[in-house]
């Protein structure tokens, strides 16, 4: 039987979502179809349209821009969030609360939410093969991409967490906030300082700005050095990943973490574990 998903954002056209999920399906040799869903940037307008999709059978949906806060708020009055959406204050990946709907739930009510974007990004610095455990890490930017990663690079072992922002207030708060929802950020001591001012040697540099969208180069000091820096963003020029390459670091784009954060959905969603090292291989070769 066919199973239905969809990712829900505004703009949408320009989602790779469906071709990635395509090739997922290939892979674990279902049957589905993942369709790209428009929606008005408006939360009345989004919860129609998911729960639409829920009572006509979907079995799960991707949210991005602007509707991760959004499914948030509406899976907080509904089915639930993961630990890793509470953390994270955004949602990316919705599916129905079974044990709910046993318990008499309508199908409604049982509308979960998870996200798998921190993980996403941790799965992809593994496959790169750069060591987490112990490492020193400096991650720049406070806005929702870093808030989603905080919790899933301390579970994958780092040694200390930086956070850098443009507005350090913003970082502070971020730390103070999350520190008091989840035991397990509270116990890493975390720094924060502005961007400009971040120096020294970590073992690993994240970019998790959307400076990259202007064309604009952050602020980074001479005396700052790392052996891997990753960039959340892709598909374009990245003078942060220019900036470390010509230091000798190793370098990556954002995409791995895109194909990451979409298998762990589909797993959630249908169980089959997916191969993304084959996957991403495969998708290279169809582009
Ligand atoms: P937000 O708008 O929530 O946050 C933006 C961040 O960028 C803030 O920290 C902001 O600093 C900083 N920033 C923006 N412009 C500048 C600038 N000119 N100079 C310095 N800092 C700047 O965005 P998100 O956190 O949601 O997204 C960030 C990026 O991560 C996006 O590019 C997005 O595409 C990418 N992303 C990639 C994913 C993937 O799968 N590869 C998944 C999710 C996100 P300040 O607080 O001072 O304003």
């Amino acid at each position: 039987m066919t199973q239905h998903f969809i990712v829900i954002g505004n703009p949408i056209a320009h989602s790779k979502s469906p071709e990635i999920h395509a090739q997922f399906a290939l892979q674990a040799g279902i049957d589905i179809r993942y369709q790209r869903q428009y929606c008005p940037d408006d939360a009345a307008s989004f919860t129609a349209v998911i729960e639409a999709f829920f009572h006509g059978g979907g079995m799960g949906a991707n949210v991005t821009v602007p509707f991760k806060q959004v499914a948030y708020d509406c899976c907080a009055a509904r089915g639930g969030l993961s630990e890793h959406a509470k953390t994270a204050g955004a949602v990316n990946t919705l599916m129905i609360n079974e044990a709910l709907l046993q318990q008499g739930a309508s199908i409604k009510e049982a509308i979960y939410g998870d996200n798998t974007d921190g993980q996403g990004l941790v799965n992809h610095i593994t496959r790169l093969g750069w060591p987490l455990d112990g490492a020193r890490v400096a991650l720049i930017g406070a806005g929702g991409a870093a808030r989603g990663v905080i919790l899933p690079l301390i579970q994958a072992g780092i040694g200390s967490l930086t956070i850098a922002n443009r507005t350090v207030s913003k970082a502070v708060d971020l730390v103070n906030e999350l520190s008091a929802a989840s035991s397990v950020i509270a116990a890493q001591q975390i720094q924060t300082c502005a961007t400009k001012d971040l120096s020294g040697t970590f073992d690993m540099i994240i970019n998790a700005t959307s400076i990259g969208l202007s064309g604009d180069k952050l602020p980074l000091d001479d005396a700052l050095h790392c052996q891997y820096a990753y960039d959340m963003m892709y598909g374009r020029d990245l003078p942060f990943l220019q900036h470390f390459e010509a230091r000798d670091a190793q370098t990556s784009e954002g995409y791995g973490m895109l194909i990451g954060q979409a298998a762990l959905s589909f797993e959630r969603w249908t169980g089959h574990t997916i191969d993304v090292s084959k996957a991403t291989e495969a998708l290279s070769q169809n582009t």
